[in-house]
């Protein structure tokens, strides 16, 4: 069974997005970009399938532009066995994302389609939740456990307050949340050898999809500045502050 594995690359997590002056979008002019963390979780849940027997070849892909080269570098050091470069450098919404994954998907036709839950820099969470319907294929989202067995993928889906438990048959996609494993990095010999291995450039138009825009950002505007606190003396002083402020 192959898996494959759709991962974005996004504004590294570590940095403190800037937004642009123009309040149009995200300042990304000079900012370390990285493969999104739910991506990682991802390829490294395919291999672990693929150490497991569950899966035995594995193809990374990546919408974006020339650059996301990198990202499928890295999904390939870390042990993907092939990567396809969907590339474009327009924006591509989920939808867009999902249509191009549905037909890339109906030539490398994997078992299993693994799915950050959602990539850091829109937060949209809908591309493996519309891959499933375009494709018709059960999804288990938001997954913290995943254990293969026949024609079957048994998904431990993290829930407000709990967990569910669900079984999927086969092909199937599931999109990964921050628990179900700590993403391995990809040592020096294997970002060497990631350097030969296939990675096929396509675009768009190949897999008869447009990506013409269908959202637009109005504004942008960053979370408002925390207020300083004060000190108090003591419960009295606090209990006066509190009434002036009409809390308590
Ligand atoms: P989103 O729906 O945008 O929050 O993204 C959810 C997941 O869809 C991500 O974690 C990726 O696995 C996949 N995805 C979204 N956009 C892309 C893209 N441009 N290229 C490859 N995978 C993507």
């Amino acid at each position: 069974m192959k898996g494959l594995v759709p991962v974005k690359r996004v504004i590294d997590y570590n940095v403190k997005p800037r937004v642009k002056a123009d309040g149009t979008g995200v300042d990304l002019a000079n900012v370390k970009m990285s493969m999104n963390p739910f991506d990682e979780i991802a390829v490294e849940e395919a291999i672990r399938l693929k150490e497991s027997g569950a899966v035995t070849e594995i193809i990374a892909i990546s919408v974006g532009p020339a650059k996301a080269q990198e990202t499928l570098r890295t999904a390939l050091a870390m042990g993907a066995d092939s990567a396809i470069l969907v590339e474009t450098d327009d924006e591509v919404e989920p939808l867009a994302v999902a249509k191009i994954l549905k037909a890339a998907a109906a030539e490398v036709q994997p078992g299993l389609i693994i799915l950050g839950k959602q990539a850091i820099d829109d937060d949209s969470n809908q591309t493996g939740q519309m891959l499933a319907a375009l494709m018709n294929l059960p999804q288990g989202t938001f997954a913290s456990k995943v254990v293969v067995e026949g024609d079957s993928v048994t998904v431990t889906r993290e829930v407000d307050g709990g967990l569910e438990t669900v079984k999927l048959s086969l092909p199937a996609i599931v999109t990964t949340d921050l628990r179900l494993n700590e993403p391995r990095y990809a040592s020096l010999p294997n970002i060497m050898k990631a350097k030969k291995k296939p990675l096929d450039v396509k675009t768009p138009a190949d897999y008869g999809v447009d990506i013409t825009p269908r959202i637009k950002t109005l504004k942008v505007a960053e979370p408002p500045v925390r207020q300083a606190g004060i000190k108090v003396a003591d419960v009295d002083e606090l209990v006066a502050k509190l009434k002036n402020m009409g809390v308590a």
